[in-house]
């Protein structure tokens, strides 16, 4: 047993050290990934659940790694939180989101685009400044431009969050809270945030049509939005009967790989020329 214990001791020091090299790596090549331009934005395309109608799209980042390819925000992100560097890419998210929205608007096509904020944003009393900047330096109509947090969020710093959400909000923008029913608390401080949508996680919407308890969950935020006066988009959805059950739920609007996955602006523009005809 002893011996066993030390050689799977000796493993995991291997294994550590191999680990921290590279996340080493990536600490690095993320500091110099906003100055070296490496990082991307994709759009996922949303629509109305009850004829089709493309309403909006999700900005979502990626990092076009020299060697690695492209890195997906989960490998991304909670180190960029961790190091510090969480606040410089929320803002290049949100600059070149709205320019890309503002460059579709003035096209002809007119998109709300979603932008997730990370905790450490949204308990910044820099919020407003950086929503605002981005605002002003792309001539976006506040209107189309949708702030993405989560329940979580909002959890460390209540008080504080509340009250730069209201303050963010008279900019004119909206505010969604996504992976709706995930989180814990919600229902507490729900009434007392400016909230615009709710996004049906994609757990639930998984369930969809056998699970009769995901079925249950969907009718009650469902009918909650309603009765709030709140909009709903269902996450993740991903089949034909998925959808047909929303459309008879009523639920407003959806987005998943059945309609379109999260792709560069050019592939999205071609998308919309398909999408329309
Ligand atoms: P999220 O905000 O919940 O984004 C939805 C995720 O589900 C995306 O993963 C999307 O590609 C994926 N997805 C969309 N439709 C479907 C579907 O039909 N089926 C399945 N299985 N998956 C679907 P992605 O792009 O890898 O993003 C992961 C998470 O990273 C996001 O979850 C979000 O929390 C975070 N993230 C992405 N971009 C940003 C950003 O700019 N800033 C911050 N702070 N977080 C971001
Ligand atoms: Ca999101
Ligand atoms: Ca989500
Ligand atoms: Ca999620």
């Amino acid at each position: 047993a002893k011996e066993q214990g030390r050689s799977t001791y000796r493993f995991y020091t291997a294994e550590q050290t191999r680990i921290s090299r590279e996340r080493f790596e990536l600490e690095s090549g993320l500091r110099r990934a906003i100055e070296r331009d490496e990082l991307r934005l994709f759009y996922q395309p949303q629509a109305a659940c009850a004829n089709g109608q493309l309403v909006g799209v999700e900005a979502l980042v990626r990092w076009q790694h020299p060697e690695r390819g492209l890195v997906p925000p989960d490998r991304f992100i909670p180190l960029a939180e961790e190091i510090g560097l969480i606040g410089q890419i929320g803002e290049w998210v949100l600059n070149t989101a709205c320019a890309q929205a503002r460059q579709w608007a003035q096209a002809g096509h007119p998109l709300r685009v979603a932008v997730n904020l990370s905790s450490h944003q949204v308990s910044q009393d820099k919020l407003f400044d950086t929503v605002k900047g981005a605002l002003n330096r792309s001539g976006l109509a506040p209107s189309l431009l949708e702030l993405e947090i989560t329940e979580g969020h909002v959890l460390k710093r209540v008080e504080e969050c509340i009250v730069e959400l209201h303050r963010v909000k008279t900019l004119g923008v909206s505010l969604a809270i996504d992976d709706f029913g995930t989180g814990y608390s919600s229902l507490s401080y729900l009434k007392r945030l400016p909230v615009d949508r709710l996004k049906i996680d994609r757990s639930f919407v998984e369930g969809i049509p056998d699970d009769h308890d995901d079925i249950s969950i969907v009718a009650t935020i469902l009918s909650m939005a309603r009765n709030l006066g709140m909009g709903v988009i269902a996450e993740g959805v991903e089949t034909p009967a998925q959808i047909e059950h929303l459309v008879a739920a009523r639920c407003g609007e959806y987005q998943g790989y059945l309609l379109g996955k999260p792709m560069p602006p050019d592939a999205l523009q071609d998308w919309m020329d398909r999408h329309r005809a």
